[in-house]
């Protein structure tokens, strides 16, 4: 059994940065767990704290019942593999898997049986005498894996395993792994920047964004709920449409369209840009208070450029002042103007095609012209353009008509988002 419990963690660098900001998650006994995200947004940061390669700044992390901030790593009961496999090159396979059980004093014999029975569940039977140079990545991937099964850790973490093979290799080794999962079922933590990856594999996603969980659902909550305009644009391939609309007397207006809407939609923006100018005011005397009580050390401005690349971290509380204070001063004068952006959302199968008898009747209909066509075999992407804007539309290819160049487009009433676009979050 295993559950881990992250309450409050944080991380703070040496430099003041802020790697991991309040990071609050329970993980379910067998679950599999992504944290995704672009680079430096601190999911390596976070593993490696629960792995015990990286302190715990404040918070606590539990496994099961008992916190584990100050266990040893190697008291853990973690196993992790990461995307260089990290094999002993001199060892055959059978060695490198049972190293850590002759480690620990295991017998031979024990020690082989252990090893034959989860050579078989991953296919290694016969690699079993070679040496890791004569395996493919894929094949040396799963000895990784192998090691670490072997050792019956409660907990698995991965750190990017997939990262170093080819597409195809990768697409192939998705599957392997959560087969490998569901018969192994210890609780995993897998680390990648790539959503399709956290998207077909896990069964819950953290989104993570400089250093903060964005959202945290299964795929399917993520992918039709996306809580703010990052994660909307993260998650999911082709990528959401965005286009930029304003709040008119009667409803959501972009382009020549309009979604309409009734009076107390505009309150209700009004009041939520309001909102946001207060929470942002809040965080903004927080930081100050941060910046007040973590002076940087010296050393940060000194003329090093590894340091003075370290000062510009966008994750550090004076970028993240810095960001508040712009963010405050743009919604200040959205209120004082009484003219407030929207960013409207929309995925590229969620758009409606009005062309020829299928003539739609919805008032927030527009035209695009094609600027573009990208064939995928079962669907076609059409690349659309108006005014400097780019969109595009997935479709089956039966669906439509190839050679069209000018579109008539409508809005699923079901099927939109609108995000405010200077704190990115959903309306
Ligand atoms: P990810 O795994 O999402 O790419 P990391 O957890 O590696 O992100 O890094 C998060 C942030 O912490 C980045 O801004 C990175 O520059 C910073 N960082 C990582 N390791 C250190 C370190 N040892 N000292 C200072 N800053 C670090």
């Amino acid at each position: 059994m295993a559950v881990i419990t992250f309450k409050n963690v944080n991380k703070v660098y040496e430099n003041n940065v802020h790697a991991v900001f309040d990071f609050n998650l329970q993980i379910k006994d067998k679950q599999f767990v992504a944290l995704v995200g672009p680079s430096g947004c601190g999911k390596s940061t976070t593993l490696r704290m629960i792995a015990g390669l990286e302190d715990i700044s404040s918070g606590e992390i539990y496994i099961d019942d008992v916190c584990i901030n100050s266990v040893e790593p190697k008291d853990r009961g973690i196993a992790m593999v990461f995307q260089n496999y990290a094999l002993y090159p001199h060892m055959t396979v059978r060695d490198n898997m049972a190293f850590a059980l002759e480690m620990r004093g295991v017998p031979k014999n024990v020690r082989n049986e252990k090893v034959a029975e989860v050579a078989k569940i991953l296919g290694l039977e016969k690699y079993l005498d070679k040496k890791p140079k004569e395996l493919s990545g894929g094949q040396r991937q799963r000895v990784a894996l192998g090691r670490a099964i072997v050792r019956e850790a409660k907990v698995f973490l991965m750190d990017e395993p997939l990262s170093n093979l080819d597409a195809k290799l990768r697409a192939s080794m998705r599957n392997e792994i959560r087969r490998i999962h569901n018969k192994v079922g210890a609780t995993t933590i897998y680390v990648t920047h790539d959503q399709v990856e956290a998207m077909t594999m896990a069964d819950v996603i953290v989104v993570m964004k400089d250093g903060f969980v964005q959202q945290i659902g299964t795929p399917t909550e993520v992918y039709n709920n996306p809580s703010n305009l990052f994660v909307a644009g993260f998650i999911g391939t082709p990528q959401m449409n965005f286009i930029d609309a304003s709040l008119s007397k009667d409803g959501v207006a972009f382009f020549d369209a309009l979604i309409s809407m009734d009076a107390s939609f505009k309150d209700g923006v009004k009041s939520f840009y309001e909102s946001q100018l207060e929470e942002l005011r809040s965080d903004v005397e927080e930081l100050e208070k941060l910046i007040a009580e973590h002076p940087r050390k010296k050393k940060l401005f000194s003329l090093k450029k590894k340091n003075k690349k370290e000062a510009e971290n966008p994750l550090s509380y004076e970028a993240q002042l810095k960001n508040k204070r712009e963010m405050i001063e743009k919604i200040e004068n959205i209120i004082n103007n009484d003219a407030y952006p929207i960013k409207l959302g929309v995925r590229p199968d969620d758009l409606l095609m009005a062309n020829g008898e299928n003539k739609s009747s919805h008032e927030n209909r527009f035209s695009m012209e094609k600027v573009s066509t990208e064939m995928l075999g079962h669907d076609v992407i059409f690349h659309l353009e108006r005014d400097g804007v780019e969109i595009s539309i997935s479709k089956p290819v039966k669906e439509v008509d190839l050679e069209v160049s000018h579109l008539e487009l409508s809005l699923d009433p079901n099927a939109y988002y609108l995000f405010d676009p200077i704190t990115g979050s959903r309306l």
